[in-house]
């Protein structure tokens, strides 16, 4: 094996340091943000669930027609290469791996389609240790004015990123988008910025369902196996904010941030009444990963 690499970036066929790495300014996602991604934590080598990661890509890349010209088997096979590059040895083994499919170049500008597009496949992997699943964050809220193909994982976030920045600006975390008015449902939570948005309620694990208004997060599947293991109940059904609100418990899940506790929302002190429910839920699906990734 040669000199292991501080992180890496691919671009069809080529890879290097991110910060060497270009890319033609051609590319359709800097015009239009016209593509799809994924991303998911890696710990010695192997890549966390990565077969749902990929069947949700080529899911993804298929509502918005890109065709992705590789097999399931050899994007993993290359994700699987790309990650024994970089060194991990500071970052616990651990790093967090990026990938991104565009729809290719496209000179001049133009909304259509180009005529015989070759799709464009990014990688980046950097190591980096998974943020502590005991932790806990603050939220905000606003109204989720993003389209109606939110099940899609497009690279278009602008509301998503204006969304981040708020909480950041107001010292929280994450941001909780809500309908005003969804499947009959006032004020229906829908999910986070970058993460999906849950709660426990007397024993239960209420979930937004899978519809056009959420993304179906890896990390959300991996929390209703553990609550099914558990015994925990899961209701699926859509859920208003003053729900959350009175919640026992609110729970942030992403592939970063597993399972993370909301202390806060909107300067409102929330949950914390089911502590001991939600450690189990949190040690069961820590196990997951530490098993699942284990040499
Ligand atoms: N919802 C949105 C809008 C996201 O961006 C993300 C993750 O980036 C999630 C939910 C959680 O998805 P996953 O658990 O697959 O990381």
């Amino acid at each position: 094996m040669g000199k292991l690499l501080k992180d890496l970036g691919y671009y069809n066929g080529k890879y290097d340091l991110i910060e060497n790495m270009t890319v033609p300014m051609t590319d359709r996602v800097c015009w239009f943000g016209d593509g799809v991604y994924e991303a998911t934590a890696v710990r010695n080598g192997v890549i966390y669930c990565l077969d749902e990661h990929i069947d949700r890509f080529y899911r993804s890349a298929s509502f918005i027609e890109i065709e992705i010209p590789y097999t399931k088997d050899e994007l993993k096979t290359l994700l699987s290469d790309l990650v024994l590059k970089v060194d991990t040895s500071e970052t616990n083994h651990e790093a967090f791996l990026y990938w991104q499919i565009t729809r290719g170049a496209n000179i001049p500008r133009n909304h259509v389609f180009p005529e015989n597009a070759k799709a464009s496949l990014w990688v980046t992997v950097t190591p980096r240790k998974l943020a502590d699943v005991y932790r806990t964050d603050k939220l905000i809220t606003r109204e989720d004015i993003r389209f109606y193909m939110c099940n899609i994982k497009t690279l278009c976030l602008l509301p998503n990123v204006l969304a981040a920045e708020a909480a950041k600006k107001a010292g929280a975390g994450e941001c909780v988008f809500y309908r005003s008015e969804a499947n009959g449902i006032k004020n229906r939570v829908t999910e986070g910025s970058h993460a999906n948005i849950h709660c426990i309620k007397d024993g239960v694990l209420h979930t937004a369902p899978l519809d056009n208004l959420i993304l179906p997060g890896i990390a959300r599947r991996n929390l209703i196996s553990a609550c099914n293991a558990l015994n925990i109940a899961v209701n699926e059904n859509p859920f208003s904010l003053e729900f959350l609100l009175d919640a026992d418990e609110i729970i942030l899940t992403s592939s970063s941030n597993f399972c993370v506790r909301a202390t806060h929302i909107d300067g409102v002190a929330v949950g914390g009444k089911s502590p001991e429910l939600l450690k189990k839920i949190q040690d069961a699906l820590v196990y997951d990963y530490m098993t699942k990734t284990s040499k």
